[in-house]
């Protein structure tokens, strides 16, 4: 079977290994004559970056590029990539990367535009409806990653560099015109981003399967999501060139993203304020975190998992997944505390109320309380 694909939804997808070779077409269909790539600073001279600005080069683009791009991009990145873009007066953004060149990239061309501070446009009621919409310039996204799914994504996080909150910055049209998903632009990721990443998406799918909110397509979303990662990411774990097993990893993360518009939960709620203040990786945090969340959350979701199982391929229903995913942890070169991550118990009381305050709380089967928050960051130190 070639795993390739022309996809209409959640957005114009070309799916496929090579297909970064589509860049300017992908261009022209979005109306872009001179685009600006966002990316990185770890990923600006690496080969694929630049072959993508060969390929912008050849077809009259220019190569112009913006990489002032922190791990966890905030404002004053944000405020520089507005700056590079109006003064190479471009009309367009590349976001390129994983989730931080895509999420820095998809606010460039959303604020290049706006008159308000960034945090005006936060995710909070409809905010979202004070940003001028028809200012917002066309995007491209192109991961390099397969974990955040921020490629299918309405919003982009950003990280307050005074506070150390990350704030989600929502806009319906900062969802990408094209993405081009390419698994061969991920073949050089080293295994521990792999890895973090791609349990990312399995988090993604997990919290949103678990959610308690009606959205029966997203359900089967995740359900799918989850059968990939389970079946694929140790493949690429263990042969980064396995191009089936990168594309496989590749629609996982794109579907996380797609499902978790049923909600996310207490794995989320845990890792954003650890992650703010701990400066640790995503993915690897949600993992580390996952098992402690499956232990609060089991009488509420057993069954729906009892019925997972089967077409996951686990036995031993909700019980089976829950050791499941301690293996696959351990498999994949997961720490199995926080406290391996550098966290600390000093910390909790500022972790809880962080993730209290989050708003992946609210998806979250079971009522989240300062009580079984702060339980739960003892279980999983
Ligand atoms: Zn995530």
């Amino acid at each position: 079977m070639s795993l390739t694909g022309n996809w209409s939804y959640p957005t114009t997808m070309k799916f496929g290994a090579g297909r970064i070779k589509e860049l300017p077409a992908a261009c022209a269909q979005a109306g872009i004559k001179r685009p600006l790539l966002v990316t990185d600073k770890g990923l600006a001279n690496l080969p694929v970056t630049q072959a993508t600005l060969d390929i912008m080069e050849a077809a009259d683009l220019g190569r112009a590029i913006f990489s002032e791009v922190d791990p966890n991009p905030n404002e004053i990145n944000l405020a520089a990539g507005v700056a590079a873009y109006k003064a190479g007066d471009h009309d367009g953004v590349i976001a390129f990367g994983g989730g931080s060149g895509l999420d820095l990239g998809k606010m460039v061309a959303f604020m290049a535009g706006q008159t308000r501070p960034v945090w005006d446009y936060e995710d909070v009621g409809d905010w979202w409806t004070r940003a001028n919409s028809d200012a917002i310039a066309p995007i491209i996204a192109v991961p390099t990653t397969a974990g955040t799914g921020s490629e299918v994504g309405r919003a982009s996080v950003i990280t307050n560099s005074v506070t150390h909150v990350k704030k989600i910055i929502f806009h319906p049209k900062v969802l990408p015109a094209v993405v081009i998903c390419d698994p061969e632009l991920t073949v050089g990721m080293p295994k521990f981003i792999t890895a973090g990443t791609g349990l990312d998406a399995f988090a993604h799918c997990v919290e949103a399967f678990s959610s308690p909110h009606y959205h029966p397509m997203s359900q089967g979303i995740a359900l799918e999501g989850m059968r990939l990662v389970i079946n694929y990411l140790p493949r690429a774990y263990s042969d980064g060139t396995d191009i089936e097993a990168r594309a496989q990893m590749m629609s996982a993360a794109a579907m996380g993203a797609t499902a978790f518009q049923k909600g996310l939960g207490a794995i989320h709620a845990m890792s954003h304020p650890i992650g703010a203040v701990f400066n640790t990786h995503h993915g690897t945090t949600n993992a580390v975190c996952m098992p402690a969340v499956l232990d609060l959350n089991a009488d509420v979701i057993a069954e729906r998992f009892d019925r997972a199982t089967g077409y996951l391929g686990i036995s031993g229903g909700f019980d089976g997944f829950r050791s499941f995913v301690q293996e696959f942890n351990d498999s994949l070169g997961i720490p199995r505390h926080l406290s391996d991550l550098g966290v600390t118990a000093e910390a909790i009381p500022d972790l809880v109320a962080g993730a209290i305050t989050d708003p992946s709380c609210g998806g979250n089967p079971v009522t989240l309380t300062e009580e079984n928050l702060t339980a739960l960051f003892h279980a999983a130190l």
